[in-house]
């Protein structure tokens, strides 16, 4: 199947108010294009420099999703027009979005990454860092960035009782979450949910899924 046969068989099966985000980091622009003439607007990327690429060179009614993790450093490159950062998990951080958001006289969405999966090496915040953060003066005061809910990634495995069991723990955080009411945060985005176990993660309560290569092919 081609890449917008791809995108709309996921499409069709999906409710009306989920979000999807077509994964396209590595992939060449004439294949976001194909997406994009399917009438996706929204796009994933990984790395900075390539979502910069891409962003300067394609139509500019699309929103660029930064998915992977970031570098503090990296933040200045992408703070003109990203769209919604998935992957913030510290402080520091939110701190650098929060400098950059301003400099661009902006508010920049963020989602807070959750560490839900048994491997050591995925990002994320626990609970406590979580509550934390929020908790915290300074966060009270970044007037440049608005958290508008919860991402996370599940154990790469096929356990499938597993994953699930990890998607309801972040459902559950983001529920209790619904009660938080503060002017830069409202928890209404939970991210979850990959070509894997996307099926999985909306029975699960997802917003948003973050699907790549069902859509462009391996990679
Ligand atoms: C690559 C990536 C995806 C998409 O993965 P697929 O398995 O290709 O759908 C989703 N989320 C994150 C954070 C990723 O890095």
């Amino acid at each position: 199947m081609s890449i917008a046969e791809n995108l709309l068989s996921i499409k069709n099966t999906l409710a009306e108010q989920l979000t999807l985000v077509a994964v396209s980091k590595t992939k060449p622009i004439p294949d976001l294009m194909e997406a994009y003439d399917a009438g996706q607007r929204i796009f994933g990327e990984n790395k900075i420099q390539e979502m910069t690429e891409k962003w300067e060179q394609m139509p500019k009614d699309i929103q660029w999703h930064m998915i992977g993790h970031v570098q503090t450093n990296k933040v200045k490159f992408m703070a003109e027009f990203v769209s919604l950062i998935h992957g913030v998990d510290s402080f520091k951080l939110l701190n650098e979005i929060n400098k950059q958001a301003l400099k661009n006289n902006r508010i920049i969405d963020c989602l807070l990454q959750m560490h839900i999966a048994e491997e050591e090496t995925k990002f994320g915040l626990d609970e406590d860092e979580l509550h934390a953060i929020l908790a915290s003066p300074e966060f009270a005061e970044m007037k440049n960035i608005r958290i508008t809910g919860l991402m996370g990634m599940a154990t790469f495995t096929e356990n499938q009782d597993q994953i699930k069991k990890e998607f309801l723990y972040l459902k559950s955080i983001f529920d209790k979450l619904q009660s938080h009411h503060s002017e830069n945060c409202q928890f209404s985005t939970l991210s979850m949910g990959m070509s894997g176990d996307y099926k999985l993660a909306i029975e699960c309560g997802s917003t948003m899924i973050r699907i790549g290569s069902s859509i462009f092919g391996g990679r």
